[in-house]
C-alpha cells in the first residue's frame, strides 16, 4: 500500500501546510479533512487541522515525520465552513494555520475533546425514610429531588434550587449521594412552536422586505432607525425556525445591545446563545457545540461568530452592516460581513444586511444587482423623525466647545423636562496640554501623538499606546506655570456643562466612566428613569441603546470628519450623525439633532441633512468613481514597522521597485487589468508605540489581479532575509488607511 501523507494546517504564521505520515495503524480511509491532528513541529507539539490527504510527498520521504495522533473521528468544521476558511486564506493572503485557528474555540485548539463532561450529583440509594430527616429538611428535600431525577443534577441545575454546599456535603458524608462525571448531551431544539410572543402585523414596505428576505441570496435592508428592520429579522428567523433550521445573527458589540438580545429571547421559544468576549472558554465551547449539534436555534454573536458551525443554518443576519467592528484590524484581518455573504452563498440561504446607513460597498452592490435591495422609509409606530439644526460656529464666541445658541437649545429641552445627549468622540479632558509661555505640547515619547489630559487623575495618557505619566503644570523647557488644556474631551464638556447647568444631573458615558463592571448598567438605568439630565458621551452612546426621553442630541464637532486625510472619514461621519441622530425622540416626542460646525454651508452636510443618507451616499459614490476609489477599485495595504527609523520605508521601497511589482505595473495594456501602487509613504502617525511605520497601497479595478500581485509580493517577502528586521502585515479591503 502507498503511504498516505497528511497535509496539515499548523498554527504558525506561515502560508503553507506541512506534510506528516498518518499515525501507525491508522486507516487513512477514516481521515476526513477538518479533523484535528497533533504533530511535532520543531520542538513543539501542536494541534493542527487536516486539510487534505495525498499520495505524493513534497519533501524527501525520510524527512516526513509521523503525526502523533488524530484527535477527532469527525471533522470539526462542516464542508461549507471548511471552504470558507480556505477561501479566506486565499482572499486575505493569510497563513492557513492561523485562519483555521480563529475558526475554532480555544479549548479545541488546545486539544480538548468536543464532548464536554460535567459533574452531576447522583443518588446512591433508591428510597429513603423521610422521618429520619425530620430535623434536616434541606437534606430531605435534596434527596427526594435527586431520587426523582436519578440521571443526576448538574451544578447549574442545582443553582436554581435552594440548597447549600453544607447540605450536599452532609449527604455525601452519609454516603447517600455522590458526584459523578457525565457527558453533556445536546438535544435538538424543538422547532414545532418557536414563537413565544406575537408577531406585529407588518406595514406594506415590511411585507415586501420580508418576502425578499426569505429567498436565498443577499439582501440589503436599508431602513431608517425605527423603521422595523429588527422586526423583519425576527419574522424571517421565525419562518426559518419553523423549517427546523437555525439562525445566525451578527451584531457589532453585544455589551452595548442588551436590548436587541432581549427582543430575541422574549420573542422565541428556542435556545438562544450569545457569543461575546466575556464568555469563559468552557462556555464558549458549550455554545459552539450547541450550535453545531442543533441544540441552539439562534446564535447571536460579534464578528468571530461568523465561524460558528451550524449544521442546519437557514439564515444569516448582519445588523448594522456598516459598522467598523465587523472588520478585524489585527492578525487575520477579515470582514465578518463579507464572510457572511460568502457563507450564505455557499449554503444557498438568505443573508440580510441591515442598516440605516449602509456602507458604500453594500450600496453599490445593491445598485449593481449583486444584492437585492429593500428599503424601509417610514416608522410603523409613526414615531417622530428627528429634525436637524446646523449651528455655524464661525462667528460665535465659544465656551469650551459650546456656542451660545447650543447652550440655549440645551436649556429649552431641560426646561421642558426632557433629556439631552451631548456627543463628542473623544474621551479624556482635553487632547492637548499646551504651554502658553513657549508653545510646548505634551507629546508621547513612543508615538507621534499628543497625550490626552485626564483631569481627575491629573494624568497624561496616550490613547495610542497606553503610556501614562503625571501631568506637570510647570513647563520643563521654559519654566512657565501657564500650562493649560487646549481643546475638549468628554470630561471637559462635562465640566463646562456643570458650570452652566449647575443644578442639572450630568451623566458621562465613555470608556473611562464605564470601566468598572456593572457601571454601564447603572448609568443606563439612571438615564432610563427619565428625569431631566444631560448625557455626555462618546461612540459608546451612539450604538444600541435606546433612550426614550432624549429629545435633543448635540454633536459638538463634526468638522474633524469632514476634513481628514482618510477618504472614508466623511462616510463615517455621515453614518455617525444619523446613528446618533436616531437616538433622538424615537417615541412620542419630537427630537432635534443640533450639529455644530465652522462650515455650515458645505453642500455634503446639507445633502445629508436635507435629502437623507441615500443622496449623501450617492454623491460620495460619484466622487469615489471619479477618483477610482473603493468600491470602484479594490485596495490592500501592506504595512511595515521597525524600531529603527527608515527601515520600514526601505523595506517597502525595495518591494515597490521589485521586478514583481514593476512587471505588474508594466502590463497596463488594454487587455490586462491594471494594478497601481502608491507609496511607500510614512504612516499618518509615523511613530507609534516606539515603532516607525510606513505603508504601501496596492490597488486594482480587478480583484483577481490584486490577489495575484499580493501573492507574488508575499512570496517575495517570505524569501527575503531582510524581512526579519521589520514586522509587516497585509490588510485586504482596509477600512482605514491611517
Ligand atoms: P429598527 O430595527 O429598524 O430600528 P425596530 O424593528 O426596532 O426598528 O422597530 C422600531 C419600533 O417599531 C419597535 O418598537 C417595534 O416594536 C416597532 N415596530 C416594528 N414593526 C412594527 C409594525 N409592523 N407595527 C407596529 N410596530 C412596529
Ligand atoms: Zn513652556
Ligand atoms: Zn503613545
Amino acid at each position: 500500500m502507498n503511504p498516505v501523507y497528511l497535509d496539515v494546517a499548523v498554527p504558525v504564521p506561515l502560508r503553507r501546510t506541512f506534510q506528516y505520515l498518518a499515525p501507525a495503524g491508522m486507516n487513512p480511509a477514516n481521515l476526513s479533512p477538518g479533523v484535528r491532528v497533533e504533530v511535532n513541529f520543531g520542538r513543539q507539539r501542536l494541534i493542527g487541522l487536516l486539510i487534505s490527504t495525498s499520495n505524493t510527498n513534497e519533501i524527501a520521504v525520510d524527512k516526513i515525520k509521523p503525526a502523533l495522533r488524530v484527535v477527532d473521528d469527525q471533522p470539526l468544521l462542516d464542508a461549507v465552513l471548511f471552504k470558507l476558511c480556505l477561501w479566506a486564506t486565499d482572499y486575505y493572503q493569510h497563513p492557513i494555520g492561523e485562519v483555521f485557528q480563529s475558526a475554532i474555540p480555544a479549548l479545541l485548539r488546545q486539544g480538548d475533546a468536543i464532548d464536554q463532561t460535567e459533574k452531576v450529583l447522583v443518588p446512591l440509594i433508591k428510597q429513603f425514610d423521610e422521618t429520619a430527616f425530620k430535623r434536616a429538611p434541606r437534606q430531605s428535600e435534596l434527596l427526594s429531588r435527586l431520587l426523582s431525577q436519578p440521571e443526576g443534577l448538574s451544578k447549574i441545575a442545582l443553582d436554581s434550587y435552594e440548597t447549600t454546599t453544607a447540605t450536599i456535603r452532609s449527604l455525601i458524608a452519609k454516603e447517600l449521594i455522590q458526584w459523578d462525571s457525565k457527558t453533556v448531551s445536546v438535544s435538538h431544539f424543538d422547532s414545532s412552536n418557536p414563537q413565544k410572543s406575537d408577531m406585529l402585523p407588518l406595514s406594506n414596505e415590511q411585507v415586501d422586505a420580508l418576502k425578499t428576505a426569505l429567498t436565498p441570496g443577499t439582501q440589503l435592508l436599508f431602513g431608517i432607525t425605527g423603521s422595523g428592520k429588527t422586526e423583519i429579522y425576527l419574522q424571517a428567523i421565525d419562518a426559518v425556525l419553523r423549517q427546523g433550521k437555525q439562525a445566525l445573527v451578527l451584531v457589532p458589540e453585544i455589551g452595548l445591545t442588551p436590548q436587541t438580545i432581549e427582543r430575541f429571547t422574549s420573542r422565541f421559544n428556542v435556545p438562544i446563545y450569545a457569543l461575546h468576549s466575556s464568555l469563559t472558554d468552557k462556555e464558549r465551547l458549550h455554545a459552539w457545540r450547541q450550535a453545531r449539534e442543533q441544540g441552539a436555534g439562534i446564535i447571536i454573536g460579534t464578528r468571530s461568530a461568523i465561524f460558528t458551525p451550524m449544521s442546519k443554518l437557514g439564515i444569516i443576519v448582519v445588523d448594522e452592516e456598516h459598522d467598523a467592528s465587523f472588520k478585524q484590524i489585527e492578525g487575520f484581518r477579515y470582514s465578518a460581513r463579507d464572510l457572511a455573504v460568502f457563507r450564505g452563498h455557499q449554503e444557498q440561504i438568505p443573508v440580510i444586511l441591515g442598516s440605516a446607513t449602509p456602507s458604500l460597498e453594500s450600496l453599490s452592490n445593491a445598485v449593481s444587482g449583486k444584492y437585492k435591495l429593500s428599503k424601509l422609509t417610514e416608522r410603523p409606530t409613526k414615531a417622530n423623525v428627528a429634525h436637524y439644526q446646523v449651528i455655524g460656529t464661525q462667528h460665535q464666541k465659544m465656551d469650551n466647545s459650546f456656542s451660545e445658541p447650543l447652550f440655549e437649545l440645551i436649556e429649552q429641552h431641560l426646561n421642558a423636562g426632557n433629556q439631552v445627549l451631548v456627543f463628542l468622540n473623544r474621551r479624556g479632558y482635553s487632547p492637548v496640554l499646551i504651554c502658553n509661555g513657549c508653545g510646548a505640547i505634551a507629546a508621547c515619547e513612543r508615538c507621534d501623538a499628543r497625550m490626552t489630559f485626564h483631569m481627575n487623575q491629573n494624568k497624561l495618557i496616550c490613547h495610542h499606546c497606553g503610556a501614562a505619566k503625571q501631568a506637570n503644570r510647570l513647563c520643563q523647557p521654559c519654566g512657565s506655570r501657564d500650562v493649560v488644556p487646549l481643546g475638549a474631551g468628554t470630561q471637559r464638556l462635562e465640566e463646562t456643562l456643570l458650570g452652566r447647568f449647575a443644578d442639572s444631573n450630568i451623566i458621562r458615558i465613555d470608556r473611562d466612566s464605564t470601566r468598572r463592571k456593572g457601571e454601564m448598567e447603572r448609568l443606563t438605568k439612571q438615564v432610563m428613569a427619565g428625569e431631566p439630565a444631560i448625557l455626555v458621551g462618546t461612540q459608546l452612546l451612539a450604538k444600541g441603546h435606546h433612550f426614550p426621553d432624549v429629545t435633543l442630541v448635540a454633536i459638538v464637532d463634526v468638522d474633524s470628519g469632514f476634513y481628514s486625510s482618510d477618504f472614508r472619514a466623511i462616510e463615517k461621519m455621515g453614518q455617525l450623525i444619523l446613528q446618533v441622530g436616531g437616538r433622538a425622540g424615537r417615541e412620542k416626542k419630537q427630537g432635534t439633532v443640533a450639529i455644530q460646525t465652522q462650515f455650515p454651508d458645505q453642500p455634503i452636510l446639507k445633502s445629508l441633512i436635507e435629502d437623507g443618507y441615500e443622496a449623501f451616499a450617492n454623491s460620495l459614490l460619484d466622487e469615489r468613481r471619479l477618483y477610482d476609489l473603493p468600491p470602484y477599485s479594490f485596495q490592500a495595504v501592506l504595512r511595515a514597522e521597525a524600531t529603527k527609523n527608515g527601515i520600514a520605508m526601505a523595506f517597502l521601497n525595495s518591494l515597490a521597485s521589485s521586478q514583481v511589482v514593476s512587471s505588474a505595473l508594466g502590463s497596463q495594456n488594454r487587455n490586462a487589468p491594471s494594478v497601481s501602487v502608491l507609496g511607500p509613504i510614512p504612516s499618518t502617525m509615523e511613530k507609534r508605540d516606539g515603532k516607525y511605520r510606513a505603508q504601501l497601497l496596492i490597488s486594482s479595478s480587478n480583484r483577481k489581479a490584486l490577489n495575484s500581485i499580493l501573492a507574488k509580493i508575499i512570496s517575495l517577502i517570505e524569501n527575503n532575509k531582510e524581512q526579519r528586521m521589520v514586522r509587516w502585515s497585509l490588510d485586504v479591503d482596509p477600512i482605514d488607511l491611517l
